[in-house]
């Protein structure tokens, strides 16, 4: 999808929509508590517990509504609402932030909460998908609009009420979305904050909202830092957590349609996606074939030289590892090149440049259209430079390849929650491959692709005796 929208079409977007909104929450997002949005954790959640009583009252057809509110919403305002996450965010591709909002409709709903039935001679059993209550979720400034609709979606389904803690880097976003979400609930199903916020997000408010007796789960979406501390806060957490993703390319594999995957997976939104590509080991043989055809399909190659400089501007060094300096995070690839001190075409999607397997660009998380290129002797050593690279987040990995059996032994080896093989990573989350939609993937948990399944508790209701069933 291109949409073409240059610099001064977005501004009026961003001016129309604030203008229509009247210089409320999206302005200036100060603590205020109507239409869900609140100045501090506990009343945010204790409001949402309110919200869950009116929503349990409302049964399942309300839950329904709310689903297709939250859908139809998010869709029809994709572009104003992508636009002004973009201006807000400053990271990312305007036309993918877009398309991340348009592909909102593709998360599962309440028909995923369908209860599991036995009958036989002792009677019958029926398991149920019941919700916890109120859910606390966390949301990444790389996707705070998809990541907010796609939660309240799966967790409204399943019956809960939620209170949201949003980065600060897209709490704007967070509450333009939220507040319009919360008006129209409130006008078609008479429901209030349903969905809350917390206005001016801390770690404090994310504390108070762990702490909540009214609080029944957390959904962390983020890295490294608060999924270590949601799991300390001694509430049961669901942590969808940071990734590292790598790909195989290996001689069996088609050079062109591997080089054209990674950049469609690795480029969109300029690699913000947790599940990404972000480096790449290649077979010896596969090496210069494939390199070309990344060239070929609008990648363009750094110059070592050029790597360094990019390198020294992307990361620190920081106790005995390196850091990342976020300024460059989920920039275009013109802007890395500069950085770099090189020039690229207006037209590169992605940049790469060969390097070692210990080199930053691999190790770490970069979230950034460079993607580095290691060539490896063979496919044994490309596992075990992959598996290290993954850093056993067990989060996302890629392979390309032809061969069964290597396909295999790479899923036994890294045991990643997503396996892509012979596509782009957006793939795996049903964007050409099958499967549903999620923004947020239980990785450090186990729960895998998030659905509305992922927020409730089993429970079981049995009626004994032969009923003459058969
Ligand atoms: P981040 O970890 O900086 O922030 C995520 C959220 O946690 C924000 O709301 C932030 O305010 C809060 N936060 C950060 N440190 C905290 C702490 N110590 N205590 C309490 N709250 C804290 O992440 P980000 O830059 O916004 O997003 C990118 C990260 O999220 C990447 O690591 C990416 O892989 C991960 N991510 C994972 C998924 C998934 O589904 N697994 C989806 C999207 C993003």
């Amino acid at each position: 999808m291109n949409l073409n929208l240059d610099e001064e079409s977005i501004r009026s977007i961003v001016r129309d929509v604030l203008g229509k909104m009247n210089g409320s929450a999206a302005a200036a997002p100060r603590a205020r508590s109507e239409n869900g949005i609140f100045p501090d954790g506990a009343t945010a959640a204790a409001a949402a517990r309110e919200g869950y009583a009116q929503l349990c009252k409302g049964g399942i057809a309300a839950r329904r509504e709310v689903v297709d509110i939250v859908k139809s919403m998010t869709v029809s305002n994709a572009k104003q609402w992508g636009a002004f996450e973009y201006e807000e965010t400053k990271i990312g591709r305007l036309e993918d932030k877009i398309g991340k909002l348009e592909i909102v409709k593709l998360v599962p709903g309440v028909e995923w909460i369908a209860p599991d039935a036995y009958s036989g001679d002792n009677g019958i059993m029926l398991e149920e998908y019941a919700p916890y209550g109120v859910i606390g979720a966390i949301t990444p400034v790389t996707h705070s609009i998809p990541t907010i609709a796609g939660n309240i979606i799966n967790m409204v389904a399943a019956g809960n009420a939620v209170v949201f803690n949003p980065h600060p880097g897209g709490v704007k976003s967070a509450v333009m979305a939220i507040s319009a979400f919360n008006a129209e609930i409130e006008r078609r199903l008479g429901i209030r904050n349903l969905i809350c916020c917390v206005g001016n997000p801390t770690l404090e408010s994310f504390d108070a909202i762990c702490k909540s007796g009214d609080v029944a789960v957390m959904c962390i979406t983020g890295g490294p830092g608060v999924v270590k501390a949601a799991m300390k806060s001694g509430k049961k957490s669901i942590c969808a957590g940071p990734g590292n993703p790598p790909v195989i390319v290996d001689e069996t594999a088609d050079p062109r349609k591997a080089a054209s995957d990674i950049i469609a997976g690795g480029a969109f939104d300029n690699n913000l996606l947790c599940i990404g590509e972000k480096e790449i080991f290649v077979t010896e043989r596969a090496a210069s074939n494939f390199m070309r055809e990344l060239e070929n399909c609008g990648a363009e190659r750094l110059s070592p030289s050029a790597l360094d400089r990019l390198t020294g501007e992307v990361f620190e060094s920081k106790n005995g590892g390196y850091a990342l300096r976020r300024a460059l995070v989920g920039k275009d690839p013109q802007v890395l090149a500069r950085a770099a001190g090189a020039n690229v075409s207006a037209k590169a999607k992605m940049l790469f440049a060969e390097t070692d397997a210990e080199h930053p660009f691999v190790v770490e998380e970069q979230m950034m259209p460079m993607v580095p290129v290691v060539v490896v002797k063979n496919f044994e050593e490309a596992v075990a430079a992959a598996a290290k690279a993954e850093r056993n987040y067990r989060h996302s990995a890629i392979i390309h390849s032809l061969d069964v059996t290597r396909m295999t032994e790479m899923a036994r080896v890294l045991n990643t929650t997503l396996f892509v093989k012979n596509g782009p990573s957006t793939a795996g989350l049903g964007l050409g491959g099958e499967g549903y939609l999620s923004y947020s993937i239980a990785t450090a948990t186990g729960e895998g692709i998030s659905n509305p399944k992922t927020f409730t508790r089993r429970r079981r209701c049995v009626m004994v005796g032969n009923l003459n069933i058969f």
